[in-house]
């Protein structure tokens, strides 16, 4: 039988839960425990498949085609296992259910309610992973306590702790606690108060986490007890930390893991094995060189937009010892007459995902700056695209080549729709989603990368290489190095004359982990070390002759 833990938030959102929920997995995995997180979400849209970035940052897709919360991505770095459709759960989706069961029949002659046949539902929905084989089911609700649209899943939760024997149910209440300079001084009220508001929404905390910018002395924890209703050894201070990887480390000095396994009576548990864990810290904490890539994209501004991009940097840079700077640029202002001057620092370049019209052009820009100056490229699903646009407009001299998306009277699709989808109207869940195989050319650069040629990675697109074009790129130079072998869809090009050029129409970013960092990016920071030192050889032997 699973044993659940529910992480809610308090005071303010953005406190990464997420982060605290996935490093106590972490920890409790390293001790031997089969573990899984899942993401409770109170917004009403049916999946944030259809959130713009602005509003929800990333949409992380899992292997089965689910359009999930960016924190899913969390989950599968921190532990290594891919999460499913069961991991993310919105209002929208419970309420759908519900909604469809009343239509069918199901609750005949009843009146349906909030009390209790949503929150039966999400209970059904919280308890279904137990049912998994995991030891340990860890819950975050989404959202900040005192939030009207998390109610029914705070009354769910205080249901279910009720319900259970107090040994297989926790809660962890993550707070703030700000500095307030002028006074010199941590305060506890907000905390306070949110778990009074938790605890009148009848949800009693076992654990409460603090973030915090400054140490939290014994007394403040002793105070933060005594007025949340916890020992103090159950108050967690959770400092800031330079990056979220140590966070795990952080959790393990402070012993959430052993409070929580003592509440939830597991004994016989191994002692943590995080050498892998540690081994990657140092990695990333002591590099021995530094690339720059650029990262071409429309929502810069914004972190979350390309988060697991970041991280697979983070992940291809520790395995390099290589510091990866990453320089935002934005799409929307590159032109072939400022290009030169705005990547002259770079030793690669990425082409990001995206959708729609805005700022394509600057990406076209970028991708034949960077296929003339033999700079490594690598272009991702848009980017990938975007790239062969730019090889008809410049390479075959088709002017107006363009994907439908942004042109649909073009005289060359070379991005075009697949018919399956011409005939799609609804927008949520009905792109090429999720897990699809991919047979790799035997010699190809992909194949040296990977080591392999036969490959499967997750996807989320509606537009696709157009086959008809196909002999003309082939024949131009640019290789369809990587086919779907059921439908022989293009999913990887590459050029025969650079040295390190590559465009995906999956998202690589989506599986790379700490313990599998994805080969396309460990290999990309090795093309830009290359570019770096072949950079700095070529400057050497200039200064040299002057
Ligand atoms: N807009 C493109 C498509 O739908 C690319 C999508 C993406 O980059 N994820 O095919």
């Amino acid at each position: 039988m699973a044993k659940f833990i529910f992480v809610t938030g308090g005071v303010t959102s953005s406190l990464g839960k997420g982060i605290i929920a996935a490093s106590l997995a972490k920890l409790l995995q390293s001790r031997g425990l089969k573990v899984t997180i899942q993401k409770f979400d109170p917004y009403i849209n049916v999946d944030p498949g259809t959130l713009n970035p602005y509003e929800h940052g990333e949409c992380y897709v899992t292997d089965d085609g689910a359009e999930t919360d960016l924190d899913l991505g969390h989950y599968e770095r921190f532990l290594n296992t891919p999460t499913s459709q069961a991991n993310n759960v919105t209002t929208g989706r419970i309420y759908q259910t519900v909604i469809n069961k009343e239509r069918e029949g199901e609750y005949l002659g009843k009146t349906v309610q909030v009390v209790p046949h949503i929150t039966d539902e999400i209970k059904r929905r919280m308890l279904m992973l137990g049912e998994k084989g995991f030891d340990i089911v860890i819950t975050e609700l989404g959202g900040t306590v005192g939030d009207i649209e998390s109610l029914p899943f705070v009354e769910a939760v205080r249901q279910l702790q009720w319900e259970m024997p107090e040994e297989d149910c926790l809660v962890v209440h993550l707070t703030l606690i700000p500095y307030l300079s002028a006074a010199k001084e941590l305060k506890t009220k907000p905390t306070q108060h949110s778990v009074r508001l938790l605890s009148q929404e009848g949800v009693r905390p076992d654990i409460i986490v603090c973030r915090t910018e400054k140490p939290l002395s014994e007394e403040i924890k002793r105070k933060i007890a005594l007025f949340c209703n916890v020992k103090p050894n159950a108050v967690i201070e959770a400092m800031d930390a330079g990056t979220i990887y140590e966070v795990p480390l952080k959790m393990l000095q402070e012993g959430l893991d052993v409070i929580v396994l003592k509440k939830l009576q597991i004994n016989g548990y191994s002692a943590p094995d995080l050498g892998k864990w540690r081994g990657f810290l140092d990695r990333l904490n002591y590099p021995k060189s530094r690339v720059t890539i650029g990262l071409i994209g429309k929502y810069i501004e914004l972190q979350d937009a390309y988060k697991s991009i970041l991280e697979a940097f983070i992940h291809a840079g520790a395995v390099n010892q290589c510091k990866v700077q990453i320089v935002n640029i934005h799409s929307e202002y590159i032109t072939d007459d400022n290009v030169a001057e705005k990547f002259r620092e770079l030793d690669g370049l990425l082409v990001a995902p995206g959708f729609g019209t805005r700022g394509v052009e600057g990406k076209i820009s970028a991708v034949k700056y960077a296929r003339e100056n033999q700079l490594p490229f690598f272009g991702i699903c848009l980017g990938m695209q975007m790239s062969v646009i730019e090889y008809a407009r410049n390479v075959l001299g088709w002017k107006d080549a363009h994907s439908t998306e942004m042109n649909t009277a073009t005289s060359y699709p070379v991005i075009a729709l697949m018919e399956e989808q011409k005939k799609i109207k609804k927008k949520g869940g009905t792109m090429r989603l999720g897990a699809y195989p991919c047979s790799i050319t035997k010699g190809s650069l992909a194949n040296k990368i990977y080591g392999t040629t036969e490959i499967s990675e997750r996807h989320r697109h509606r537009w696709e290489f157009n086959n008809n074009y196909l002999e003309d790129f082939e024949r131009a130079g640019m290789i369809p190095s990587g086919k779907n072998p059921q439908t022989g869809l293009v999913e990887i090009v590459e050029l025969a004359n650079h040295p390190y050029f590559i465009g995906v129409q999956y998202h690589p970013e989506l599986k790379s982990t700490v313990e599998n960092p994805h080969p396309l990016f460990v290999n990309f920071v090795q093309a830009a070390k290359w570019f770096a030192d072949t950079k700095a050889g070529a400057v050497a032997a200039m200064a040299e002759t002057v």
